[in-house]
């Protein structure tokens, strides 16, 4: 076994996707929508199957098909006000995943360290420990447990924070809006990050697939844009959640030409060339939304008003059945701290180390609701501050979620 893959498992995805093919639960794991996705992005799909060119079904540009990585250049352009060159300062990636892959292969060296925020999205770790790189965690903790909690109550300690960076740091990876917590950060709280990244010269990988997906009034902040941060930040995107088509696993990264292009190199020793029609897709999809970008009408503003409305439902039952939510401000995910239900049920016949493991196994074989362990989300060091906590997807069909309702009545 070569050392980079040393203590590696299959993640929780892959356990727990393997948990609902078997038990057949209703599933608010693994983060996805299971309502028909947006007609016109399926349909243009549909049509460049069909379409009279037949080189649309044919190998494209490595680095990403032109007319998407025009549509992302035009796109964030407008966004951060600065003019982004489409050829070298995006890379069209198979998925966030291939991007966040590809700025970790991309930037970190052996022994380099790389600052992660717990919880994070579970692949930040193993990605950086395949670089050879050491992860130095910082979690995010409530400082409130009582009364109405928001994904905003959740906050990291500035001097933990700044005793995190040293000579060794080469990047720190943020998300926002957050998976699982549903935090979208702060003005104030991205500076702290921006000035800590300036002072000791650190990349910062902004992991921003949620970005349209805002509630609340909130805003979302690319920390690209704050003052001398373009030029040390990869940020990454995602059409599956853009335009609720996890499946076409389909993502970029964007930057300054001299940090993309060492992804654009992992990508084109790897990966090389993303699938055609797909981009092509994407990149019409794109072009429509430009058009109505403060249109009521754009998909980016719908679907955050629709999400909204079942955050409320989702937070009401999970609330109504015991347990205590956190608000997301953005995002799909909830988290709730589900210990007041322990003593009603017995989650002891699951072997698994972890409570929050044993908990989300008992709902799932026991009353047909899945979801997600946070502990998967924490360092080993830190697993114990994710056990009480549960993580629901919410981008799920009304009924499903009336559902999931009626289902945790039963332990009322
Ligand atoms: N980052 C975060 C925070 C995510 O939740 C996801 C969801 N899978 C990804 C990256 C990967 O996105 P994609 O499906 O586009 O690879
Ligand atoms: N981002 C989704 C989630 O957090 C999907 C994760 C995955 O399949 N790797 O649930």
């Amino acid at each position: 076994l070569p050392q980079r893959l040393q203590g590696s498992a299959p993640s929780v995805w892959n356990e727990y996707i393997a948990l609902a093919m078997e038990y057949k639960p209703l599933n608010l794991g693994q983060g996805f929508p299971d309502d028909a996705a947006p007609e016109y992005v399926t349909k243009a799909l549909a049509e460049i199957a069909n379409d009279e060119n037949p080189l649309l079904q044919q190998y494209t540009r490595g680095f990403g098909h032109m007319r998407l990585v025009q549509a992302i250049g035009k796109l964030y352009s407008k966004l951060l006000q600065r003019e982004i060159n489409p050829l070298n300062e995006v890379l069209v990636t198979s998925g966030a995943y291939e991007a966040l892959y590809s700025a970790i292969m991309g930037h970190v060296d052996v022994g380099d360290e790389v600052i992660i925020i717990e919880p994070f999205f579970d692949c930040y770790h193993p990605m950086v420990k395949m670089a050879g790189g050491v992860s130095r965690f910082i979690p995010l903790k409530p400082t409130k447990t009582e009364g109405t909690i928001s994904s905003a109550d959740w906050v990291l300690d500035e001097q933990e924070l700044k005793n995190m960076f040293n000579s060794k740091t080469k990047m720190i990876i943020l998300n926002t809006p957050h998976n699982p917590i549903g935090k979208v950060f702060k003005q104030k709280e991205l500076e702290l990050i921006a000035e800590l990244c300036k002072k000791w010269n650190v990349l910062c990988l902004s992991d921003e697939v949620y970005e349209w997906m805002v509630f609340d009034g909130n805003k979302h902040i690319r920390i690209c844009t704050l003052p001398d941060m373009w030029e040390r930040t990869i940020t990454i995107g995602s059409a599956g959640k853009t335009f609720s088509v996890t499946g076409w696993k389909t993502g970029w990264a964007y930057g300054p030409a001299n940090l993309i292009r060492n992804l654009q190199m992992v990508h084109q020793n790897s990966v090389y060339t993303c699938a055609t029609p797909l981009q092509e897709a994407v990149a019409r999809g794109f072009e429509l939304e430009m058009t109505r970008l403060d249109s009521p009408e754009c998909f980016f503003n719908s679907l955050p008003r629709e999400l909204q409305v079942k955050r409320d439902f989702m937070a009401k039952f999970l609330q109504d059945a015991g347990m205590k939510p956190t608000i997301p401000e953005g995002g799909y995910f909830m988290l709730a701290d589900w210990t007041n239900l322990e003593k009603k049920i017995n989650i002891n016949s699951e072997p698994d180390k972890y409570r929050d493991y044993k908990f989300t196994k008992w709902m799932t074989k026991n009353m047909g609701l899945q979801g997600i362990p946070p502990s998967a989300f924490y360092s080993d060091e830190h697993k114990h501050l994710g056990e009480d906590f549960v993580r629901y997807c919410f981008i799920k069909k009304q009924a499903n979620l009336e559902k999931a309702s009626e289902l945790l009545e039963k332990l009322k």
